[in-house]
């Protein structure tokens, strides 16, 4: 990578893998680590996982890995004009929902329930653990040994206490310093990609309204100039324009602001962007524009009736899984049972740990089905006429 600036994370400062390799013969460090994501199994599960659509719901309809491809899209234009590591963008960008659940947030806040007594369960740290653990790939390791940098990216949140079991990647959640500037970027292309395209996917499911969305700032001042500009057009097309540009003006802002907090700070490494506060933002009227808009898809879309009778239905499948998985393991796949059964013999302690770690497990398997796989193991666990 040509023009890398000096504070951007690259071969030299980079904190380096758990499981020490030599550099590959044609790609750097970070292309090896966006090649793995790739290559892994939980990334091509996303086609079948959705945020907010049910993924049988319409094909027309963003999943997790088309999601995941326009914000890796979105973090690397931003990542190439401001001279970061673009390929390590584009590796915490397609690898950031791995741990995600089936059926989007409603499938993430059952299974926290059912994980309440057992250590809970974050999406975050749950990618995180996908790409540390549980693709078994590799001869010589457990997991994708992805460099530090891109775990700390993958890592958005993370609570103290949790925080503190992760040793130096936990530290920053500790410390309550930043992440490099490609972690921060990913974390802003998200937020940038999911308002958009949830407005995109909401409007075409018929569950926003044009004339509230009208008077969100940021939706009216590109969808009045494209009105103006092509009043004869078909308002699916409108708003296929207008969101485009939403996307580009939300981009040329976020990176306008964040060279001027970087030329106001004059950083010379990268532990000066770390020591800092974040350096990646929108303007301040960005910003409040782009929270405007998120506030009014919680309201019209998230949770819209159908979407809620959906999520409804989501949760049920979660808890009556983990519960029957949690009574009887003997309904789980070989694999999984297996995998218990050899970790609960080498504990050989209290039954207390014997239960976390089987309720782990399966809240490893569960968080890995894609939305179809979860409904037809429902389907084939709890309706009586299905014998298979
Ligand atoms: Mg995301």
């Amino acid at each position: 990578m040509t023009n890398l600036a000096k504070y951007a994370v690259s071969t030299e400062n980079s904190k380096g893998r758990l499981v020490f390799e030599s550099s590959p013969q044609y790609r750097s460090q970070t292309q090896r680590d966006r090649d793995r994501v790739i290559h892994s199994g939980a990334f091509r599960r996303l086609e079948y996982k959705t945020q907010v659509f049910v993924n049988h719901e319409g094909d027309m309809f963003r999943t997790r890995l088309t999601h995941s491809i326009e914000v890796a899209q979105i973090g690397r234009s931003i990542a190439r004009v401001m001279n970061l590591n673009e390929d390590l963008v584009e590796a915490i960008c397609l690898a950031h929902d791995l741990g995600h659940t089936p059926f989007g947030h409603a499938g993430q806040d059952a299974l926290n329930s059912c994980m309440k007594n057992y250590g809970g369960f974050e999406h975050n740290l749950q990618s995180l653990r996908v790409v540390d653990q549980l693709e078994e790939r590799y001869a010589e390791f457990s997991g994708l040994n992805l460099t530090f940098e891109a775990r700390e990216g993958i890592l958005k949140h993370c609570s103290k206490s949790k925080a503190r079991k992760l040793g130096e990647l936990g530290e920053r959640f500790i410390q309550e310093t930043q992440p490099s500037l490609e972690a921060q970027v990913a974390n802003l292309a998200d937020a940038i990609a999911y308002n958009n395209h949830d407005l995109d996917d909401g409007l075409r499911a018929g569950l926003i309204d044009m004339e509230p969305l009208r008077e969100q700032a940021l939706f009216a001042m590109h969808f009045e100039e494209v009105c103006q500009n092509w009043p004869t057009l078909p308002e699916r097309r409108m708003i296929y324009e207008t969101i485009r540009r939403m996307i580009n003006y939300q981009v040329v802002d976020l990176v306008e602001t964040s060279q001027e907090n970087i030329e106001k700070l004059q950083p010379q490494n990268i532990d000066d962007i770390r020591q800092s506060g974040p350096l990646i933002k929108l303007s301040e009227t960005g910003y409040l524009q782009h929270k405007a808009l998120k506030k009014f898809l919680k309201e019209s879309l998230y949770r819209h009736y159908r979407v809620h009778r959906m999520s409804l239905k989501a949760s049920k499948i979660i808890f009556s899984l983990f519960e029957v998985f949690m009574d009887d393991i003997r309904v789980l796949p070989k694999d999984v049972q297996y995998r218990i059964q050899s970790a609960e013999s080498s504990l050989q302690e209290q039954s207390q740990n014997a239960d976390m770690f089987q309720a782990r497990m399966i809240a490893d398997y569960i968080a890995g089905m894609t939305d179809r796989f979860a409904i037809s193991e429902y389907e084939k666990l709890f309706n009586p006429l299905t014998l298979t």
